[in-house]
């Protein structure tokens, strides 16, 4: 259940996203998450897909065929997050993930980058309702240890009566494991 990064992100979003959700994996990759939150969201939910790279698109296609809930997958930088998702839909997002870094098996020249990521999650702030959650797994490669450090900082500036953010580290997990950051709206 919370083994790693990921099993631990997958128990927030299946406590948070209901049928009907309006939701946001801000980094499609592989599709695995965009899947789960499309089977959470079900029929009448809304699931947002951001990757910059069509393979991302093509992949996780194949991973929702069936799926109830309305799949929108966007080929475009989460950093204009806000401008793909419908005006309607401002302000009810009740989850964001974003699962930074490179596409697992894939170019590791083509990542994430701090600044973009900065802009995306000040979007995703913007857009969630007022119980929405965030989720953001950072991993340590170099470009990661940038994009660490400015979500630390962005989220730990926060005003503590809007937000709740946390930070989860695997102390015990061998190689360099990523670190999961939590934002919590607070209504
Ligand atoms: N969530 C994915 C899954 O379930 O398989 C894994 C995501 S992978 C670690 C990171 C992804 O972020 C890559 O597919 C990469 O193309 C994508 N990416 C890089 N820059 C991006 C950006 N500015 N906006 C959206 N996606 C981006």
């Amino acid at each position: 259940m919370y083994e790693n990064a990921v099993t631990y992100v997958h128990r927030i979003l299946r406590d948070v996203i209901r049928p009907g959700s309006v939701v946001i994996d801000a980094t499609m990759g592989n599709g695995w998450d965009t899947a789960l939150m499309a089977v959470l969201a079900g029929e009448g939910g809304t699931v947002y897909g951001f990757d910059i790279q069509p393979i991302a698109l093509d992949v996780t296609k194949t991973r929702i065929s069936g799926v109830a809930a309305d799949v929108r997958l966007i080929l475009s930088g989460h950093e204009e997050m806000s401008t793909h998702v419908d005006p309607e839909h401002h302000g009810k997002v009740r989850a964001v993930t974003f699962n930074l870094g490179y596409l697992p098996g894939g170019d590791k020249d083509i990542t994430t980058h701090a600044d973009t990521t900065r802009k995306a999650i000040e979007q995703a702030r913007a857009m969630l309702a007022p119980d929405g959650v965030i989720t953001i797994v950072c991993y340590r490669h170099a470009e990661g240890e940038r994009e660490l450090d400015v979500v630390r900082g962005l989220l730990a500036a926060l005003p503590q009566h809007a937000n709740t953010c946390t930070e989860t580290t695997f102390l015990n997990q061998a190689g360099n494991p990523p670190v999961v950051f939590v934002v919590v709206a607070r209504t």
